[in-house]
């Protein structure tokens, strides 16, 4: 739905839920580009070092050992953007379990037609998904970077007496924040309000159910809190620069603040395990970022090594990206802690 049509639709019929608005807005953007890199809008951690997308190749395969090399497994990607970081895993892969290799089916959930031509282009044989629920039954290792928060949220605060929830409307032609009554989940509404992800939720019931039934694990990173709702995080983000989330719908990326809390609790009433949230920093760390960058350095030119540096320290500052990002796993409750979870 472009730009016109949200404004159609709320001409029509009245104020249109911030869901609704962010899922529209964010299909739009998504569609028709690639958002990715200094030319686009933003960066990401794959987009940073290569290191990113070999160490989580490595966790995969630890992952896989830890199930008992299965030699089928669906090996999945929710949001794989340019295709970078499972581009790198899979070198990873390659490289230190060949029977992995041969046993994973890759299977990318991605809505966008314009990022589904770079992924093919990059990563060659996949099957493409809509959604999640599509992914093929059996056991999976399942990776997802930057996908959550980009899910669309609602928003619910006290007016008086009364609940409502935060919408979108047309005030004198111009799209403006509003209020229309509404009920809270329980646990929102006992917080004294917040921001609900409904669609993530929904997700780690999904990945719960089927993790604890048919193995394997699902690794998110992702930025938020880990310890309690988050109030009023959504946020536009244009050419590295924050922007008005209203200005122009389906020209900025939207994203939210990710509740690690909310998303653990769907997928262990599921029968799931939860492992984490760990901060990024720590999770690289033990992962052996600081390891892995020093060896690609030997061999890179001063330039190239300066670059693998500083990318390494961006993804593990704690004034950078080390303490936001967290990284969570949903696992079936028979593995033993996973690499990076464990101190
Ligand atoms: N993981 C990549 C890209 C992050 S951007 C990286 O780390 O670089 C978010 C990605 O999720 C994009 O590929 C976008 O097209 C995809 N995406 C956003 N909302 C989606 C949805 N509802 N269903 C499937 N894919 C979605």
């Amino acid at each position: 739905m472009t730009a016109a049509a949200i404004r159609a639709e709320i001409a029509a019929t009245g104020p249109m839920r911030l869901d609704r608005f962010m899922a529209h807005a964010n299909a739009a953007y998504y569609a028709s580009r690639d958002p990715l890199g200094a030319r686009g809008d933003f960066v990401t951690a794959p987009e940073i070092t290569q290191a990113f997308g070999e160490l989580l190749g490595v966790w995969a395969v630890t992952v896989w050992q830890a199930m008992g090399t299965p030699t089928r497994l669906v090996l999945a990607e929710l949001g794989p953007g340019r295709g970078t970081l499972m581009e790198d895993a899979l070198r990873a892969i390659g490289r230190v379990a060949p029977g992995f290799r041969a046993a994973l089916s890759l299977h990318l959930v991605e809505t966008s037609p314009a990022l589904r031509e770079i992924q093919r282009v990059r990563l060659g044989e996949a099957t493409w998904h809509e959604t999640a629920e599509a992914l093929p039954e059996g056991p999976m290792i399942l990776i997802a970077n930057e996908f959550l928060d980009a899910l669309p949220i609602r928003r619910f605060f006290r007016a008086g007496e009364a609940w409502v929830e935060q919408a979108v409307t047309l005030a004198e032609g111009r799209l403006a924040f509003t209020a229309m009554p509404a009920a809270p989940p329980p646990d929102i509404a006992a917080a004294g309000g917040g921001e609900v992800c409904e669609a993530a939720r929904a997700l780690a019931a999904l990945l719960g159910t089927r993790l604890a039934r048919e193995g394997g694990a699902a690794l998110f990173i992702d930025y938020g809190r880990a310890d309690e709702a988050t109030q009023d995080s959504l946020q536009a983000v244009r050419g590295h620069a924050r922007a008005d989330p209203l200005a122009e719908p389906g020209e900025a990326d939207l994203t939210a603040h990710v509740d690690f809390r909310a998303f653990a609790a769907p997928a262990r009433a599921a029968g799931a395990a939860v492992q984490g949230p760990v901060p990024q920093g720590e999770f690289l760390r033990r992962l052996g970022l600081p390891e892995r960058t020093a060896i690609l350095c030997r061999n890179a030119l001063p330039a190239q090594a300066a670059l693998l540096q500083s990318g390494a320290r961006r993804l593990m500052d704690a004034d950078a990206m080390g303490l936001l990002f967290k990284a969570i796993a949903l696992c079936d409750p028979r593995l033993p802690p996973l690499p990076g979870f464990a101190a």
